[in-house]
């Protein structure tokens, strides 16, 4: 490793800083006080000759030092947008990306989209002026297939690239390509240009001023700069050939941190009594829970609004505030907000609040020790869900949470004992995920070879082999393992799963695309329906209301119709506000999840807009399920299930023994034969989203695999 470098500022009375109260949201004055008053501040110039010294440099720093929101302004006042260039910054997380850019337009008081923009999938912020660009690691690599060069970025930093998700992974591998490209692209250039201009002669003098001339202006390298949070960066550091790496000082406070005496059979009920008794025991403060997804933090808030009703008046002062990746933006900035006074805030939150998003003012944090992460079995070529302890260096980020601006407590709801056991840090998504889809990319950008890819960590070759079959399965590779013309090429152009891309090319032949495009957009959001606890009953009746006998897709597709009817029947003229209002009130009557429904019609229309665009034919089946549902076969045959005679489900490709989920509308009638999209493993394997199909129409829609199989 280089040489690291530890920036500090000698003046610096961490303590007094935090004297003063700090309120981020009230005026411009603030807002500079704020500022200036990060860790990162006194380092500005030291850093900026840094990254003018090196094309790659690595920043370590603590959460909540600034290096998200300061470092891209910095960079723009040191003069990396000259000549309309932009400063890109990728995020592992849609939320952070979000919130993130809102917080610097403000600080930058610029409106959101004009120079200080985002753009994530399904969602674009930015325009011709945009020159600080925060987005998700994943758009990045979209964006990678229409200009291979990333052209019109200057800098490019890949921030939390710690969490190593499987985004940030190839994307390293690639940007390390595209800087060594454009780098000799620039040297090629700078000949050619010096040829044309002066003939090729030139003195040594007017050379180097030609050439900083060239740098400055004309063709300037791409600087990469990689922050993370760990404060390990040896591994980024060797990969990068021995880049340079700085640390930023950050400021903690000490944090006391709790440990249950037990296991807690039930985390979520464990996590409800510690907010309770934190509100009525302790002092003033925050708190953050940490919850695995959507359904969870959905339910915990419910029942914390439920308990808060048996609690004498004056008690009942607290706030919950969701935060998660599919919660619409201008919800995602409440967490930002401080609550009423006299209220506590509890933020119930998904891993994002761990170290892509910093909250102020939390001092509390509850950890139930758990996240939800992809877990990929290569042999069986099944990807699934499933709730894993964290690591150890996970739970130390999220205790770190209440020690920012004071003295903290944390709650671990599981033993100590358990923390001993705990993995030191965890693996990188690359190697625990189904690779179909960013070897579709790879292959896509030009990259043939996926086995000899320079990977920071190497997935494993069974895996790679694996995802390529599936991806030849599909259709989307030849027998070579180039990609298909036009399939695998339609494949990769759209922002989805390449089995759900598949499915959508499919349904263009089967006349069923206006059926696929909803079915893939309800898809891809969390859940649509929910069945509290205790209106279970209530709840299975209304959804009664939208079941079709063929399965879940029609389902939902039965869902998003009802939704398109009310509001084409009743809201003729009415003002965006008050369409909202009548579509949560019928959201709630029939418990579908509003904020998903809304998110799955937005997806909708975008991809529809994609489909279009590639000259698909978005026609109806109309009333022809048999069309549909065989289409649904052609589409997921990989994951076709037969029942056994005890009622569970044998997967056929992977031989795994699984059941139907009791959300699915096939819950009771167990069809002979299914088609599903989702695994996930709780104490049971289970499946979700299914429909019924014919056990013959699998050699038949899919003979390349059912045919030579048996
Ligand atoms: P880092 O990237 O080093 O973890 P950030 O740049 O994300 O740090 O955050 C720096 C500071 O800005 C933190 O104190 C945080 O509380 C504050 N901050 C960041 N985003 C927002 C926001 N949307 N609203 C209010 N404060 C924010
Ligand atoms: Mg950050």
């Amino acid at each position: 490793m280089a040489q690291g470098g530890r920036l500090r500022d000698p003046t610096e009375n961490p303590n007094k800083l935090h004297d003063r109260k700090l309120d981020a949201f009230s005026g411009k004055q603030n807002l500079a006080q704020h500022r200036k008053s990060l860790p990162i501040a006194s380092v500005e110039k030291r850093l900026m000759d840094e990254v003018r010294h090196n094309d790659t440099l690595i920043i370590v720093g603590e959460t909540g030092s600034g290096k998200t929101t300061q470092l891209p302004q910095f960079l723009f006042n040191a003069g990396f947008c000259r000549d309309g260039k932009t400063i890109g910054i990728t995020q592992p997380r849609r939320v952070a990306a979000v919130t993130v850019a809102k917080r610097v337009a403000e600080e930058c008081g610029v409106e959101l989209g004009q120079r200080v923009g985002y753009s994530i999938r399904f969602e674009d912020a930015t325009s011709i002026s945009t020159r600080i660009k925060y987005m998700t690691d994943g758009l990045l690599l979209r964006e990678a297939l229409l200009d291979p060069y990333l052209s019109r970025y200057s800098v490019i930093i890949v921030d939390e690239a710690h969490e190593r998700t499987v985004h940030t992974d190839v994307l390293l591998g690639l940007l390390k390509n595209i800087q060594r490209a454009r780098s000799k692209s620039f040297n090629d250039r700078v000949n050619i240009e010096k040829n044309k201009e002066n003939n090729g002669t030139l003195s040594d003098k007017d050379n180097g001023v030609f050439l900083k001339q060239c740098q400055s202006r004309k063709f300037p390298p791409l600087k990469l700069i990689i922050m993370s949070a760990s404060l390990d960066a040896r591994g980024f550091s060797e990969y990068f050939g021995g880049a340079r790496a700085v640390h930023v000082q950050g400021r903690q406070f000490p944090v006391d941190t709790f440990y249950t005496h037990h296991a807690e059979p039930d985390y979520l009920d464990a996590a409800l009594i510690t907010i309770f008794q934190i509100h009525l025991e302790e002092g003033p403060g925050d708190i953050l829970v940490f919850l695995t997804g959507q359904e969870e933090i959905e339910s915990v808030e419910r029942l914390v609004k439920e308990r808060l009703q048996q609690l004498p008046e004056g008690s009942r002062k607290l706030l919950t505030v969701p935060i998660f990746s599919a919660l619409p933006s201008e919800k995602q900035m409440r967490a930002f907000r401080h609550a009423p006074a006299g209220f506590r805030k509890v933020i119930l939150a998904t891993n994002i609040a761990e170290t892509s998003v910093t909250i102020p003012g939390i001092k509390y944090v509850i950890d139930p020790g758990l996240v939800k992460a992809r877990s990929y079995d290569p042999v069986k070529g099944m990807e699934s869900l499933i709730i894993v302890p964290i690591s150890k260096s996970q739970a130390l980020q999220r205790s770190g949470r209440a020690g920012r601006e004071g003295s903290g407590k944390c709650f671990r709801l599981y033993p100590e004992s358990e923390f001993d056991k705990l993995e030191d840090s965890t693996k990188p998504e690359i190697k625990r995920c189904n690779l179909s889809n960013v070897i579709l990319q790879l292959k896509a950008l030009g990259v043939d070879d996926i086995l000899g890819f320079d990977f920071m960590d190497k997935p494993s070759r069974a895996s790679i082999v694996k995802s390529l079959e599936q991806l030849f399965l599909l259709g989307a590779l030849t027998d070579e393992c180039k990609l298909s013309d036009p399939v695998g090429r339609q494949m990769a152009q759209l922002p989805l799963d390449p089995v759900y891309s598949r499915a959508l090319i499919l349904a263009s032949q089967f006349n069923c695309l206006e059926e696929m495009l909803i079915t893939v957009a309800m898809l891809s959001v969390e859940s649509i329906f929910y069945g509290p606890r205790e209106k279970l009953e209530e709840a299975r009746t209304a959804m009664r209301r939208f079941s079709s006998p063929e399965g879940d897709h029609l389902s939902l597709v039965n869902v998003y119709h009802a939704s398109d009817e009310l509001l084409d029947k009743r809201m003729v003229g009415l003002s965006k506000e008050k369409k909202d209002k009548i579509l949560s009130k019928w959201c709630k009557e029939n418990f579908i999840n509003s904020r998903s429904l809304r998110h799955a019609r937005d997806i909708h229309s975008q991809i529809r807009g994609h489909v279009e665009q590639m000259g698909l034919r978005v026609a109806s089946c109309g009333d022809d399920m048999l069309q549909f549902r065989r289409c649904l076969a052609a589409s997921f045959f990989l994951n076709a299930a037969l029942r056994q005679p005890e009622g569970t489900y044998r997967a056929l490709a992977s031989g795994q023994v699984v059941q139907i989920h009791p959300s699915s509308v096939l819950f009771r009638a167990k069809p002979e034969c299914i088609v599903f999209n989702e695994l996930v493993q709780t104490n049971h394997k289970y499946i979700r989203n299914i429909s019924r199909i014919d056990y013959l129409w699998l050699s038949e829609l899919a003979p390349h695999y059912y045919c030579t199989q048996n």
